[in-house]
């Protein structure tokens, strides 16, 4: 894999239309100007990895697009003494960005096609998140918690309860909420039992799925 001049240009210019669009963490774009996304996309679709899309990728999923991965590491305000879950860890891309914040980043995905593929590519890019599962989304990782940051990066139909239990106090989770479309919340955990919600406009997934799918 190869980081040519050309789609480090790209890159730049991806960057300032995310900062443009409304990004203001200096932090978060600075690590997303640093890694090469194409390397987490299909052969195929390298030429268009510094557009602001969605693409596919194996399993019928989808790469984030770059201004919801900015969003989204936006408002989990990570600090590098953080742990981090994330849930979906597709392409691995937005994997690499927490990466980019804190050295803490567990990883969950369900579909076991998907699962390996991005083992792989994590061990050929040297990028070492603490554990990468195969798993599902909904019960969180117990033997791991709490986190002090859990990122969703697909559209749960309703919050998994179990996420809101892993988080310490203090801690934050992120989550696109909704069934066709999604609102982007962030729940901030105030006690044992009491949670900030707030949310961020309107965002489109795919879909968060349950074990019986
Ligand atoms: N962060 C990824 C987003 C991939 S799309 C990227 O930018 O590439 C969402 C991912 O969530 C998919 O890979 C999908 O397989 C996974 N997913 C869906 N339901 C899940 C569940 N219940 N548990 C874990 N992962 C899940």
């Amino acid at each position: 894999m190869e980081d040519s001049k050309k789609h480090q240009g790209l890159r730049r210019q991806l960057i300032n239309s995310l900062r443009e669009k409304g990004i203001d963490s200096e932090k978060v774009l600075s690590v997303m100007l640093k890694i090469p996304r194409h390397y987490f996309m299909d052969q195929g679709l390298i030429n268009f990895a510094y557009q602001d899309q969605a693409y596919p990728i194996a399993a019928d999923q989808t790469i984030s697009q770059p201004y919801t991965v900015a969003f989204q590491s936006q408002l989990l305000d990570v600090k590098p003494e953080h742990k981090v879950l994330e849930i979906g860890t597709g392409s691995g891309y937005q994997t690499a960005v927490l990466l980019g914040l804190t050295s803490k980043v567990y990883t969950l995905e369900r579909q076991q096609e998907l699962f390996k593929k991005t083992q792989h590519l994590f061990n050929k890019l040297n990028l070492r998140p603490k554990r990468i599962v195969f798993g599902d989304g909904y019960t969180g990782l117990p033997d791991a918690a709490p986190f002090d940051r859990i990122i969703v990066t697909a559209g749960a139909p309703e919050v998994p309860k179990d996420l809101l239990e892993q988080l310490t106090q203090g801690g934050k989770l992120v989550i696109p909420v909704g069934q066709k479309e999604q609102q982007m919340t962030r729940f901030t955990r105030t006690s044992k039992n009491s949670f900030d919600k707030e949310t961020f406009g309107t965002f489109h997934f795919v879909p968060l799925l349950s074990d019986k799918n």
